[in-house]
């Protein structure tokens, strides 16, 4: 069951000024921010817990980082739209039975979860994200 939505992901070319930025929209404290390197996905990343949601702002490392590739493309803005699950295989089952099926097999996301993502071009130009916790 997918049971929440568990983050909204912007790409940006500088972590840190955008941070600042997204500090004064939400007023986060210190304790609801978390920053982390995503080796998988060439990305640095900073959490913004507002809720039992986040906001994650997304910035490559190198060059070759799918990240920067979308930044090339289409410029900074909303990346992906992460939905969580306590079962990503039957989740993925599900989905693939009605004919949508992740990008490639899950893997290691941001903070000790389980991901995979969804092609854009079959899930209305918005890339979808399924995580789980483990
Ligand atoms: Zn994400």
């Amino acid at each position: 069951m997918i049971s929440n939505i568990d983050h909204i992901a912007i790409a940006v070319h500088d972590l840190q000024s955008a941070l600042e930025r997204f500090r004064v929209l939400t007023g986060a404290a210190q304790e609801q921010i978390r920053i982390e390197d995503v080796p998988s996905e060439k990305v640095r990343v900073a959490f913004i817990e507002i809720g039992s949601s986040k906001i994650e702002l997304l910035e490559p490392l190198g060059k070759e980082s799918p990240v920067a590739k979308f930044l090339e493309k289409r410029g900074e803005g909303l990346h992906h739209i992460a939905l969580e699950t306590t079962d990503l295989e039957a989740e993925t089952a599900r989905t693939a039975h009605a004919g949508l099926s992740p990008i490639s097999p899950p893997s290691a996301g941001a903070g000790k979860k389980k991901i995979v993502f969804f092609n854009p071009k079959e899930t209305g130009k918005v890339l979808i994200e399924f995580v789980q916790k483990l």
